[in-house]
């Protein structure tokens, strides 16, 4: 297990119906790296998806309409653990076709699961909050989970991605009835 933040304070997570949930964030500009707002922020992001219990959060979600996401992969069963991490502008290469279904969640969706197709791997290209370039190769669920919430980015949420909208089901009747249920995001 990694060591958690403890630093940051937590924000409030907006729900679906929040305006700033389907809007185009805005790039973070080149004069605001390493600056107190965004250095906060990051740290915030990492706080409030930690006490919220989720595995991945984006700016927009706490109202902040800005091109910033972040998230944490626990190890479990055959999953890597991915260190917590914040990804400043980041621009996605989708790899192959979007055909790997998984579950997901939203603290933005509180309470509702469904199966949502990802590519099986992304190339991300970003920056640390101090502007430091970062490029890497994800794939699998740490791929999936920057999907999601690079999609946060854009003004899109799960339910956009969703094709079967059957699998769309609440959190208690996931555990009674969902058949191959692979871990969760909450997201
Ligand atoms: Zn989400």
């Amino acid at each position: 297990m990694s060591t958690r933040p403890l630093d940051g304070r937590h924000r409030t997570v907006v729900r679906l119906g929040n305006p700033v949930l389907r809007e185009r964030a805005q790039e973070v500009p080149r004069e605001r790296f390493g600056t107190r707002f965004l250095t906060d922020l990051g740290r915030d992001l990492l706080r409030t998806m930690f006490e919220d219990n989720g595995v991945g959060l984006a700016a927009p979600q706490v109202g902040a309409g800005v091109r910033v996401l972040a998230y944490y992969v626990p190890g479990e069963r055959d999953r890597h653990e991915v260190a917590p991490q914040v990804l400043v502008n980041p621009v996605l290469t989708l790899l192959g076709e979007p055909t790997e279904l998984g579950w997901e969640g939203c603290l933005s969706l509180p309470g509702l699961r469904g199966m949502v197709p990802r590519h099986p791997a992304v190339k991300v290209s970003a920056f640390d909050t101090d502007g430091n370039p970062l490029t890497f190769e994800a794939e699998g669920f740490h791929g999936r989970v920057i999907q999601h919430e690079y999609d946060h980015l854009d003004g899109i949420v799960f339910v956009d991605r969703m094709r079967d909208m059957s699998s769309l089901m609440f959190e208690e009747e996931w555990e009674q009835y969902a058949k191959e249920k692979d871990l969760p995001v909450e997201v």
